[in-house]
C-alpha cells in the first residue's frame, strides 16, 4: 500500500466569480486511484460562501482525477459541491447544470496576465512600458522579460504530465500577457481541465510571488488589450449534419437568448466587449465568417465544408466560469431542432 497525497479542488461560492480551493487528505491505494476508489468528503462552507454558520457541512464529490506531478504520490481530484445528502448538487455547483454529451467537443483559449505588485509583469513601478506591437508571439528579454517563460514553461509541463490536454501556449498582446488552449471530447472535459489548469498555474506562481490576474480589462480604459476566454464549440450534429438552415437557426436562438450568454461569460465583459480592438459590441449579437470582430467568428472550413464543423463564440472573458459557458451554450443549442428531433 502506498499512501497518497489527495488534493480534493472544488469551486467556492464568491460572485460574480468562484475562487479555487484545496485541502489535502491521506489516503492509501494498492496503486494509483480511480475515480471510483475515492470517497466523498467534507468541508466547511460557511468559510467559502457556501453556506451559514450552523449547520455548514458541505460535501464534496470527486468527478475527474489526474495525477500530481508536482508532488510525490501526488493527486489532484476535482470535486463537485453537493448539499449534505451528497446526491444534491449546491446552488454554485454550476457543472451539475451541463447536459450530458459525449459528442460535445469544447476548445477554450485562456488568456491572462502575470501580476506582481500590483501591475503586469514587466511594467515599469511609474507609466508603461513602449507600446503594443511586438510582444504579441514575441520573443527576447525586451518582449517578455526573464521569468514569465519559465513560468509558462513549467506550467505546460505541469498540465501535460497530468494529463491535462493543453493545445498550445502563446505570448499574448499585451506585455505581461499570456495564454494557453485546452481541447476536450465530452461536454465536461475541457471545462474541468481549465480549472484543473488554473489551479496549477496559481499554485505554481506562488513561489515567484507572482499573482494571476484573470480581470478581463485589468488595465481599463486604455491601449492595452483585454483577456478573453474564446469558446469553441461543436457538438455531432454539428460536425455531421450541420447545414446551412440548421446553422442560421443556431445563430437566432444565440441571437434570442443574448442575455443568458452574456450574464455567464465573465464579469465587466462591457468593459472589454466595446466594438473596437477585434471584439464585437457585447449587447448585440452577429456572426461572421473568419471575421474576429463578430460575436460568433464561424471558421472558413465550416462554409466550404457545408456549414459543418466547429464555431467559435469570442465573447466569454478570461474570468469566465468554463462551467457556465459549457452549460449556457449547450442549453441553447439543445432549443434548436435537428431534422432528428423535428421528424419526431
Ligand atoms: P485563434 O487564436 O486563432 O482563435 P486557437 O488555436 O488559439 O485559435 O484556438 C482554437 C481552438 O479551437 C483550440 O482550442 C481548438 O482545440 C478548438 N477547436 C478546433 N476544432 C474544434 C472542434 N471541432 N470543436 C471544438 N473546438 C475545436
Ligand atoms: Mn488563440
Ligand atoms: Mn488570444
Ligand atoms: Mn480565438
Amino acid at each position: 500500500m502506498t499512501k497518497y497525497k489527495l488534493e480534493y479542488i472544488w469551486l467556492d461560492g464568491y460572485t460574480p466569480v468562484p475562487n479555487l480551493r484545496g485541502k489535502t487528505q491521506i489516503k492509501e491505494f494498492d496503486s494509483f486511484p480511480s475515480l471510483e476508489e475515492l470517497p466523498l468528503w467534507g468541508f466547511d462552507g460557511s468559510s467559502t460562501m457556501q453556506a451559514e454558520g450552523r449547520s455548514s457541512d458541505c460535501v464534496l464529490k470527486p468527478v475527474a482525477v489526474y495525477p500530481d506531478p508536482a508532488r510525490k504520490h501526488g493527486v489532484l481530484v476535482m470535486c463537485e459541491v453537493m448539499l449534505p445528502d451528497g446526491v444534491t448538487p449546491h446552488s454554485t455547483n454550476a457543472r451539475a447544470t451541463i447536459l450530458d454529451d459525449d459528442g460535445a467537443w469544447f476548445g477554450f483559449e485562456q488568456e491572462y496576465f502575470f501580476y506582481k505588485d500590483g501591475r503586469p509583469l514587466g511594467f515599469p513601478e511609474h507609466g508603461y512600458p513602449s507600446p503594443q506591437g511586438p510582444y504579441y508571439t514575441g520573443v527576447g528579454f525586451k518582449n517578455v522579460g526573464d521569468v514569465a517563460r519559465e513560468i509558462v514553461e513549467e506550467h505546460l509541463e505541469l498540465c501535460l504530465e497530468s494529463g491535462i490536454n493543453h493545445e498550445g501556449i502563446n505570448a499574448e498582446v499585451a506585455k505581461g500577457q499570456w495564454e494557453f488552449q485546452i481541447f476536450g471530447k465530452g461536454s465536461k472535459k475541457a471545462a474541468d481541465e481549465v480549472w484543473m489548469a488554473r489551479y496549477l498555474l496559481q499554485r505554481l506562481t506562488e513561489k515567484y510571488g507572482i499573482d494571476i490576474e484573470y480581470h478581463c480589462k485589468p488595465l481599463g480604459d486604455t491601449d492595452w488589450n483585454g483577456s478573453g476566454m474564446h469558446c469553441n464549440f461543436s457538438t455531432a450534429y454539428l460536425r455531421e449534419v450541420g447545414g446551412k438552415e440548421y446553422f442560421e437557426a443556431l445563430m437566432a436562438a444565440f441571437e434570442k437568448n443574448l442575455d443568458d450568454h452574456i450574464s455567464v461569460y465573465g464579469p465587466d465583459n462591457h468593459l472589454r466587449l466595446t466594438g473596437k480592438h477585434e471584439t464585437a459590441p457585447w449587447n448585440k449579437f452577429s456572426y461572421g465568417v473568419a471575421d474576429r470582430g463578430a460575436s460568433i467568428r464561424v471558421p472558413h472550413s465550416f462554409i466550404k465544408n457545408d456549414y459543418k464543423g466547429y464555431l467559435e463564440d469570442r465573447r466569454p472573458n478570461s474570468q469566465g466560469d468554463p462551467y457556465a459557458i459549457a452549460s449556457q451554450v449547450l442549453k441553447t443549442i439543445s432549443e434548436v431542432p435537428t431534422k432528428a428531433s423535428a421528424a419526431a
